[in-house]
């Protein structure tokens, strides 16, 4: 199903009839390191319970999981999850990604997520790409292919960006060349995404903004996640995971609930998970708030 279908879709609780509305669900997973994929296979097997909108499969930095990667949907396909790839064009030539994007094409699959990616380098000169920019590739994508395509969005500023300001404008510049729906980098203050919807919409930008949630699992991790993108961490939580090291899966399962709670609350009708192949987190969050 394409993204454009099923984020118009209502989706309700069971048993409650048409009365009480149920977030979307969607997860992202990373291809197994050890190629054993296997272990996706389990984690993904827990997560169907949920009755996942779409399951979206990460694409390796620098286009480090290129050849894996058409393998793994070939194999996780008949598992009957509506998938959403990931591709990122920084490493890539134009022949490279036209092969690619019909592969996925030819899998059945409808969707996919448009990246550009991170640069190799501080000082990496773009001028030798085939595509500089995502809206590119989410241009090309929409030439050559049927698929639907989502891009991603930076409720606190993409790092490389001056101001959140611009950088929409150049979220703008993906929706005006075809993509459908915007799936965010991962946060942890639910006001600065409520403020960036409304900085989208401003923009006159009509497509499904969905949040992405990531529980966190440890106090390194959040410190390597705020050194890779731009993303805040509230005092609190640092705070309670400094001094409760031992407990910090509770902690950061007992934040993401408290999270979602509150974007459901303020009318949000989409969570995107990022699962890092974590699925026991991810179902516990899952059964506090479905
Ligand atoms: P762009 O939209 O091209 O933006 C990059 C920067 O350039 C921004 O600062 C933007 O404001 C600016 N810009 C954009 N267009 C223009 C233009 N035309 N002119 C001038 N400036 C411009 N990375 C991976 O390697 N693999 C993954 O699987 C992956 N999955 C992700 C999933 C999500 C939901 C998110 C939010 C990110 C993901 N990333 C992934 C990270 C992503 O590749 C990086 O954040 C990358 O640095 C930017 O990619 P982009 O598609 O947002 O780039």
């Amino acid at each position: 199903m394409e993204l454009q279908e099923i984020y118009s879709q209502k989706e309700y609780y069971p048993n409650c009839g048409l009365t009480f509305r149920r977030p979307k669900i969607s997860f992202e997973v990373f291809p197994p390191k050890d190629n054993d994929i296997s272990s996706l296979f389990d984690e993904l097997r827990l997560l169907k319970k949920y009755n996942p909108v779409l399951v979206s499969l990460t694409y390796g930095a620098n286009g480090t999981s290129k050849n894996f990667s058409v393998e793994i949907l070939k194999s996780i396909i008949g598992l009957e999850y509506n998938l959403m790839p990931h591709f990122t064009c920084m490493v890539s030539t134009k022949e490279e990604i036209e092969r690619h994007i019909i592969a996925i094409e030819n899998l059945g699959i409808e969707n996919i997520l448009a990246l550009r990616g991170d640069l190799p380098g501080c000082c990496y000169d773009l001028s030798e790409n085939d595509f500089k920019y995502a809206n590119e590739l989410v241009e090309f994508i929409h030439h050559k292919t049927t698929l639907s395509i989502g891009v991603a969005g930076y409720p606190e500023c993409h790092i490389e960006s001056k101001s959140l300001e611009e950088d929409i404008q150049n979220l703008k510049r993906k929706i005006d060349s075809g993509a459908s729906a915007i799936f965010t980098q991962l946060f942890f203050e639910n006001d600065k995404f409520y403020r960036y919807v409304e900085l989208v919409r401003n923009l006159g930008i009509e497509v499904p903004i969905i949040p992405g949630i990531m529980p966190i699992r440890s106090l390194k991790q959040i410190d390597k996640m705020i050194e890779m993108a731009n993303v805040a961490v509230p005092k609190n939580l640092r705070e309670q995971l400094e001094k409760f090291p031992n407990d910090a899966k509770k902690i950061g399962v007992e934040f993401a609930i408290s999270q979602c709670h509150d974007l459901i609350d303020n009318g949000v009708d989409a969570l995107h998970f990022f699962t890092l192949n974590h699925s026991d987190m991810v179902s516990e969050i899952l059964d506090n708030i479905l």
